[in-house]
């Protein structure tokens, strides 16, 4: 059996070491922008009130280590996945068969699909589309089992923090390194920060590189924006206009540095402006011409602080309108119809949204002679490509008795859900993204007891992902507290597509489809939910080890 990689790891600090490394990643993170806008938990209005503040975010002090075959696995799926959510946004028929039963109890996903009803009706503008993606997974070790790789989730919007991870990556990188990567001074010596020929205090058999390997999110991320930006082609205004990229962000923002890192490297690497766009602006700072003096509707930007200039979009970057809480305006739908109908590239459209919903997930998981989904959708790939993908998916149950779900599986999901016996192996989850939204455990029966049978299949259940138990960090909150202890580590893998979609063609035409950069999100043990902008893991990254 492999040794335990964390018999002795994060290594033991004396107070001196801790408060050493503590102020360096404190001061580390705001020279180089790992940072986000303070809570009002953290900092009240009336002290922060101008909202000038920034403090570090949410980061360990330790890089976690990763076994190296599974974040490969990772790697390797990657551009597969891409293909495969490229091909479900572009199967219109399938994602209604799928999304019917839900769109009927479920107001949220019926205005979407109502917005793609009705720019079908008129004629898409638009043929191309983008996705920024991030497939996450957990290591899944039952019963001590060596670990496997397990999907928690597929993004297709709104998938970040490319841009604070690359930092983290650098932030644990220089703390290993610094000043030489013998004898660093943040960290206390250990096996897992020297070279494999050096130190052997872990065993024979553990190798690693010392080091996160390098983190290429932004850049990958950015190629796929500038990828759509340039398919775009010439300006369809009239008179013709500059191009530019719109990040369509929320009002509140807190996480501003890690989309700054986007925005900047853009302009930077590819010379691409881009301009903040919040939600509540829509209407009032971007125009389509009527029909009338064009119909090709491209999509005008103003920007308020210059209003001499105007930009046509070349791509609208959803870094918000993921959450039925954000369309809080009476304009809100009309806003996200207006983009929709417009000339600009979507990243994502209503239809890749709506394809990253659990439901989907779920579906994708029914075994042939069921539905073989992965092979409808990606019949070029051999098939071991495809039961490797399949290898990553947890068992995941609907808890409908109609549509594509069978009665065998109607009656499994079902039951599994109901039992707390079998409850406490599960998480239920609704159709939607950003956290703090799914039901654990033995809490499931009583929630589904207290809704109305009816909606039951608005829900989908999966089967908890079990990692490791001995995982150990310590982690410095944005308020300055250190906390420590066992913890659950979410890879995240990101990913770019951009495609298009020919009319009565149900067939992506892929131009773009890359994967690059990684996210680690490291959350205490006893904690189920993960996000960071929730307020539940840290940034962190990772340092890769091998059984030889
Ligand atoms: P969201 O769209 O809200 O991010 P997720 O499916 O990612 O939804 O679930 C939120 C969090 O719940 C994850 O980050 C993870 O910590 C936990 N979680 C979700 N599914 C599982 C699972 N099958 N096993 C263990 N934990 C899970
Ligand atoms: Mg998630």
């Amino acid at each position: 059996m492999a040794v335990n990689v964390y018999s002795n790891y994060p290594p033991e600090l004396t107070s001196d070491q801790e408060d050493f490394l503590v102020q360096t990643v404190k001061n580390w993170s705001v020279e180089h922008a790992l940072t986000v806008r303070p809570s009002t938990a953290i900092v009240s209005q009336e002290i922060n009130t101008n909202n000038v503040l920034a403090t570090n975010a949410p980061v360990t002090l330790f890089p976690s280590p990763f076994p190296k075959a599974c974040f490969q696995q990772a790697r390797c799926l990657q551009q597969v996945y891409n293909e495969l959510y490229a091909a479900i946004a572009s199967d219109q028929e399938w994602l209604e068969a799928v999304l019917k039963e839900l769109i009927e109890v479920d107001d949220f996903l019926a205005n979407l699909w109502k917005i793609h009803l009705a720019v079908k009706e008129e004629g898409y503008v638009q043929d191309l589309t983008l996705g920024l993606f991030r497939s996450d997974y957990m290591l899944h070790t039952p019963d001590d089992a060596p670990p496997s790789l397990k999907q928690v989730e597929f993004n297709t919007i709104s998938s970040s923090f490319g841009g604070l991870s690359v930092k983290v990556a650098q932030l644990h990188t220089h703390l290993a390194t610094y000043p030489s990567a013998k004898q660093p001074v943040a960290y206390p010596p250990h096996a897992l920060f020297a070279r494999p020929d050096k130190d052997s205090s872990n065993g024979p058999s553990i190798n690693t590189i010392g080091h996160p390997p390098p983190n290429s999110a932004v850049s990958t991320l950015t190629a796929g924006l500038a990828a759509a930006h340039n398919a775009y082609g010439p300006s369809k205004s009239i008179p013709q206009l500059p191009p530019c990229i719109l990040f369509l962000v929320q009002d509140n923002e807190r996480n501003v540095f890690d989309q700054y890192a986007l925005s900047t490297n853009l302009y930077e690497e590819h010379r691409i402006p881009s301009f903040r766009l919040p939600t509540s602006k829509i209407l009032t700072s971007t125009s389509i011409p009527s029909k009338e003096t064009n119909p090709n509707r491209p999509l005008i930007y103003t920007p308020p602080s210059s209003p001499e200039t105007q930009y046509e979009v070349t791509v609208v970057y959803f870094r918000a309108l993921y959450a039925p809480s954000e369309y809080d305006l009476p304009t809100s739908w009309a806003a996200r119809l207006h983009l929709e109908r417009s000339a600009a590239i979507k990243c994502p459209t209503v239809l890749l949204q709506l394809s990253g919903s659990k439901k989907i997930q779920q579906v994708l998981t029914s075994l042939p002679p069921e539905a073989d989904h992965l092979q409808h959708f990606l019949p070029g790939h051999d098939a071991s490509i495809l039961s490797n993908l399949r290898s990553t998916f947890a068992p995941q149950y609907s808890l409908s008795s109609e549509g594509t779900a069978s009665d065998s599986d109607e009656i499994q999901g079902v039951r599994l859900a109901l039992s707390p016996t079998t409850a406490q192996h599960h998480v239920l989850k609704p159709q939607r993204e950003g956290g703090g939204n799914n039901i654990y455990r033995t809490n499931i029966p009583p929630f589904l007891a207290s809704i109305p049978r009816s909606q039951w299949k608005q829900y989908i259940l999966m089967e908890l992902i079990q990692p490791p138990t001995s995982a150990k960090n310590v982690a410095l909150r944005s308020d300055g507290q250190v906390v420590r202890g066992n913890v659950i580590s979410e890879l995240g893998i990101f990913g770019t597509a951009l495609w298009k979609t020919s009319t009565g063609s149900s067939k992506p035409d892929i131009l773009h489809n890359t994967e690059g950069g990684y996210l680690l999100r490291t959350k205490a043990n006893d904690s189920d939910e993960g996000g960071v902008a929730a307020g539940f893991s840290s940034l962190d990254s990772l340092i890769l080890y091998e059984d030889l």
